[in-house]
């Protein structure tokens, strides 16, 4: 993968006030940037870091190809070469579920890639700043107003700055500027977990079709690990689970996470050789959630709404979905036309939302795993699990979607009957 440059705007030409503000340049920020400016809207990103900047979450959804092309984005990307994802493999000890992308309810992509984040973002970054969207690395929103005028007060090199808008879209991810300013976070219902995780050389990848699938694997101590393989010969690692698990071994964050990996045989056979690309990161607690996702003259969008679990790989699909909503709403609203902010973006996000939180909470519970490593396994439902899984999860035709908790039991239901 070739280095690329940071196109960036020149601090020196920051704005007063554009048509709406966007915090974050992840591909929340510059997927509702990309939209908004291309419907003839002054936008600007005001992102605090520089970038390439390391972010977690490798692994993308079919979904996120409709949404990247909706955006013009998808050339920008395809240019870059990342592995293609066609699906996943779940492995328990010897017991394997594979999803492929290509066995689906609903109709959509079959295909997607595997990103190392830093040069994805970049890629997205470069791609709307090429398009004439000002875009300022090293400027940090401080603090908000959001009536009678909306404006974010901005720290940057060349000083205090404050950007008025007609309407700001917090696409700050981790950083949920928003939500802390205003007040609107709240504790997320899933319980507390800790991941920590690492990009790694020397993973015995198999060999054939399947050599770069990612893997999600359950560990007999209660944790699971992801294997992303990445196309610059890393592969991304990560253990998930309840900050206990991290317990059952001594030493430092480096020697738990091969302890912890060593123990799992798949994982072992994989990751005996392993070399660190650099020591391994933690991130606790970081499922969140808040008390409304929108309000007069703002829209929270990405991680900045709420962020459930990393197990499906549903986080940058969720960011590209809700940005993509968000922004043809305000284009709207900005043109005049009424919006119904409560049912045309806070329902719809979370409908999709509410279908991964029951394959989430299916998850930890076990009731997934029974249904997926289910040894009779029937093509109606596996088809529909797989729609959700390709983040499809707006498709109430599915029953997964339509009303997924009870979807779930049935199904468990089912499978316990076939299975004696
Ligand atoms: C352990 C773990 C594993 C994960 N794995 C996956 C995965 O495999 N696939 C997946 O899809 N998702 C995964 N995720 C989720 C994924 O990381 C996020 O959902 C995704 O990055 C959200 O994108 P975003 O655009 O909302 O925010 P981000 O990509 O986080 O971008 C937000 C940007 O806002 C900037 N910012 C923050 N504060 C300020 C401020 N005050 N002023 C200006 N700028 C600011 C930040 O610097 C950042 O660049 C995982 C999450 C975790 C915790």
């Amino acid at each position: 993968m070739t280095q690329q440059p940071v196109r960036a705007s020149n601090p020196e030409n920051f704005p007063a006030e554009v048509d709406v503000a966007i915090i974050g340049a992840g591909p929340a920020g510059t997927s509702a940037a990309a939209l908004l400016h291309d419907r003839g809207w002054r936008t600007c990103i005001v992102e605090r870091e520089t970038f390439p900047r390391f972010v977690i979450g490798e692994s993308l959804l079919a979904r996120c190809m409709d949404l990247l092309d909706e955006a013009g984005l998808l050339d920008a990307v395809k240019a870059r070469d990342y592995f293609v994802k066609r699906g996943a493999l779940f492995v328990r000890g010897g017991e394997q579920a594979d999803i492929d992308f290509a066995d689906q309810f609903t109709p959509g992509w079959t295909w997607t890639w595997q990103v190392p984040r830093a040069d994805f973002d970049l890629t997205l970054a470069n791609a709307v700043v090429d398009r004439g969207v000002p875009l300022f690395y090293g400027h940090e929103v401080t603090a908000v107003t959001t009536a009678p005028t909306p404006s974010l007060r901005v720290h940057g090199p060349s000083g205090e700055h404050t950007l008025r808008a007609r309407h700001i879209i917090d696409a700050s991810g981790y950083g949920r500027v928003l939500p802390r300013l205003l007040g609107l976070d709240r504790p997320s219902s899933l319980p507390e977990r800790k991941s920590l995780f690492a990009h790694v050389r020397h993973d015995a990848r198999p060999e054939g079709a399947l050599a770069n699938r990612i893997w999600v694997v359950l560990h007999p101590k209660g944790a699971w690990v992801w294997l992303i393989p990445l196309s610059d010969g890393i592969t991304s690692v990560g253990l998930v689970a309840e900050p206990s698990f991290f317990a059952n071994w001594p030493g430092t964050d480096e020697e738990i996470f091969r302890a912890a990996l060593l123990e799992e045989p798949n994982c072992r056979a994989r990751l005996a050789d392993m070399e660190l690309v650099f020591a391994p990161r933690a991130l606790q607690g970081y499922s969140a959630a808040v008390s409304q996702l929108c309000g007069p003259g703002f829209t929270l969008v990405g991680n900045a709404t709420e962020f459930l679990d990393p197990v499906f790989s549903s986080g940058v699909t969720l960011a590209l979905e809700s940005a993509n909503r968000a922004a043809k709403l305000v284009d709207r609203e900005l043109r005049g036309e009424r919006v119904d902010w409560a049912q045309e973006y806070g329902a719809y996000l979370m409908r999709g939302v509410e279908t991964f939180r029951a394959f989430v909470l299916g998850w930890y519970t076990g009731e997934f795993p029974e249904i997926l490593f289910s040894p009779n396994q029937n093509q109606a439902i596996r088809e529909q699990i797989t729609s959700v899984l390709a983040g499809y999860v707006w498709d109430e035709s599915n029953p997964f979607v339509k009303q997924p908790a009870r979807r779930m039991k049935q199904v468990l239901r089912i499978v316990r009957h076939v299975n004696g």
